[in-house]
């Protein structure tokens, strides 16, 4: 399944600066796409690909 990221909704930088990061939490991992310009946070999932899917939604 290809996945198509887009921009940053907040400053508008290109996907390039966008990385997917993760946070244990006591029961799991949470993975998240972090904007490496800006810092924004997309929503914080179970998977790698949701976070991305998660942030491609909310656009
Ligand atoms: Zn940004």
């Amino acid at each position: 399944m290809a996945i198509i990221t887009q921009p940053c909704p907040f400053c508008g930088c290109d996907e390039k600066d966008l990385t997917l990061s993760s946070e244990k939490s006591i029961s799991c991992v949470w993975h998240f796409v972090l904007c490496g310009n800006c810092s924004a946070q997309g929503p914080q999932e179970k998977s790698a690909g949701e976070a991305w899917e998660r942030w491609n939604d909310r656009i």
